[in-house]
């Protein structure tokens, strides 16, 4: 095997540039969804709104999936987002594609101090992660738009220009054929950390860089290593710097190799360099060929405000943290999904435009959250001060001989979904609940994903309802958008079977008590002693309208 040799591990899909209806006409369009930017967090948005029957424009300034020329940066996918991707009909060709993984080591020089299984708090049907390289999820993802058909992908379509307005947006756009303007009721921002369009909006991001350098080396070796995420915080291979330890798909392992700041990042990313480190991690007789390597630093910043009137940020272009813990991507697919269902339910008329702050006020503190967590990771591997290199210290030398301090070596905290605090329309704040695996009263399998899939409403479970009350209650919502199911009993309404798991995770312990769940899988509320009207009030309190 040819010790150098760079193997991209496939090309990449192109998608042709389409000259769009509205160059070269004097008559500026009006679209009610225009979402700029087909990264994971707008091709996630623009695949909701498909799957919920509703139309958007979505431009690229690329014709591509992944960063051109580059490796792939995000590569673990956490269960929210497999749970997402199931909902919207692409979960399988991810499973099929990636690494499934939930244990993950700890090593501080050669001893393990930490371990961790994502699978014991599961209940869910996807796995706790699956790895896989960001531009196959891209790709399928783009793929899914395409086979749902209600969204017009206009790659080459690079927004130039933003000028809000009282009751839309004016999105002024380049292409290689020429300029073109469109107006939209709605502009989804999901251009990713460079936004051009915060910058012209004048939004502080408060951005903040650190001087902490990795190399990255994607690699395939003739021996494969075991597949769990090992990471080193000080590793004797590489001069006591952190290193990670990942396989994606394709056979193909993402190795990191924390750097001296002020390192030549071109050395580092020879190949002989990146070579010598591989040999001195795992045996001068190691064989394998590079993908890609390449050096990287990292940055962080959060916007004050997810919404600015009818221009609405998601994924990184609304919040950048740093990549330890896979909470970057994950995030923003995770902002697609909160903010897809809200935009349809607006968009078909169907819900106020005070739903759309609920985005902000739920997405801006799970953001703030992330943020906070991968401070903590990236202050822990590049301490800044004296104290915080001396709590280093101590933390590594405790955690090799006390159970206590093993915790607090910190190489990252995988990505979870964040919990939403209470606000006025989530007065008992709102709970992410897994893809549980369910039963129809016949047998027949389903899940909870299966149940949010189709249509844009709310799910109304109850536990046992009597034929009163399930019939008055579908009487009392006829207008809204609700679903109701029963868990248990005989009620006449398609019907659940009453197993533990259900009743536990989602708190509904006796009969009469309601679980109103949203589109996103996010539990609304909790009725002890459901009646109509506390059903109707509750939904009209989710929906912000109470
Ligand atoms: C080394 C590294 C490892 C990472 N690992 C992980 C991980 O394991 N898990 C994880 O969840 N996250 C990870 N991340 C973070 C993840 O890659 C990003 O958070 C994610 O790509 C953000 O998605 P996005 O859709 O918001 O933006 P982007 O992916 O940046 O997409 C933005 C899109 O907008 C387009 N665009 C830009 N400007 C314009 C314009 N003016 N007009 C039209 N189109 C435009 C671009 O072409 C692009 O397609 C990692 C990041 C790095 C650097």
């Amino acid at each position: 095997m040819e010790r150098y040799a760079f193997a991209p591990p496939c090309k990449l899909p192109r998608w042709p540039f389409m000259p769009p209806p509205e160059l070269g006409s004097d008559t500026v369009t009006r679209h009610p969804i225009v979402i700029a930017g087909a990264g994971p967090a707008g091709l996630t948005l623009a695949c909701e709104l498909a799957q919920r029957g509703v139309r958007a424009v979505l431009l690229d300034e690329d014709d591509t999936v992944g960063v051109r020329g580059a490796s792939s940066r995000g590569i673990c996918h956490a269960q929210k987002t497999l749970e997402i991707f199931d909902r919207l009909g692409l979960y399988a060709r991810i499973a099929d594609k990636g690494i499934t993984w939930s244990f993950g080591r700890t090593f501080s020089g050669e001893q393990e101090v930490y371990s961790f299984n994502l699978q014991t708090d599961s209940v869910s049907v996807q796995p706790p992660f699956i790895n896989l390289q960001q531009f196959y999820v891209e790709w399928f993802l783009v793929e899914r738009i395409l086979e749902l058909g209600l969204v017009e992908l206009r790659w080459k379509n690079r927004v130039a220009q933003v000028t809000p307005m009282d009751d839309g947006v004016r999105i002024e756009v380049e292409t290689p054929a020429g300029r073109y303007t469109i107006d939209a009721d709605h502009l989804v921002d999901a251009t990713g950390a460079h936004s051009l369009i915060r910058t012209q909006l004048g939004l502080d991001a408060h951005a903040s860089r650190s001087t902490d350098r990795w190399c990255i080396s994607d690699v395939r070796f003739r021996k494969p290593l075991p597949t769990e995420r090992w990471t080193w915080v000080d590793a004797p291979f590489n001069e006591g710097r952190g290193v990670w330890q990942h396989l994606m798909g394709d056979g193909v392992w993402r190795i990191d190799y924390q750097m001296p700041e002020d390192c030549d990042t071109a050395h580092i990313s020879k190949p002989e360099v990146a070579g010598a480190r591989l040999r001195a991690q795992l045996g001068p007789g190691v064989e394998f060929e590079f993908v890609w390597i390449g050096p990287y630093g990292y940055r962080d910043h959060l916007l004050d405000r997810f919404r600015h009137g009818r221009v609405l940020f998601v994924g990184d272009a609304a919040h950048v943290v740093s990549p330890f813990g896979a909470r970057g991507g994950n995030s923003g697919i995770q902002d697609a999904a909160n903010l897809g269902w809200k935009l349809a339910l607006v968009a078909q008329g169907r819900a106020g435009d005070a739903l759309l702050d609920t985005y902000d006020a739920e997405r801006r503190p799970a953001a703030a959250q992330n943020l906070e967590v991968t401070r903590r990771s990236a202050r822990f591997l590049a301490p800044r001060s004296a104290a915080e290199h001396t709590l280093r210290r101590a933390v590594i030398a405790l955690a090799s001989r006390y159970a206590f301090a093993r915790g607090l070596v910190n190489t990252g905290r995988m990505s979870v979904a964040n919990d939403y605090p209470t606000a006025p329309h989530l007065p008992q704040g709102g709970r992410s609940v897994q893809n549980l695996p369910l039963q129809w009263t016949d047998g027949t399998p389903t899940t909870l994903m299966q149940l949010l899939a189709d249509g844009t409403q709310l799910l109304g479970l109850w536990f046992a309802p009597t034929r009163a009350q399930a019939a008055a209650a579908i009487d009392a919502a006829a207008a809204l958008p609700l679903k109701i199911v029963a868990v248990g009993g005989d009620c006449g309404l398609p019907t659940l079977r009453p197993e533990a798991a259900l009743s536990r995770h989602l708190g509904l312990t006796a009969p009469g008590a309601l679980c109103l769940l949203r589109p996103d899988a996010y539990r609304a509320a909790l009725l002890d002693e459901a009646t109509p009207a506390l059903l109707v009030a509750a939904l009209r309190t989710a929906l912000a309208q109470a």
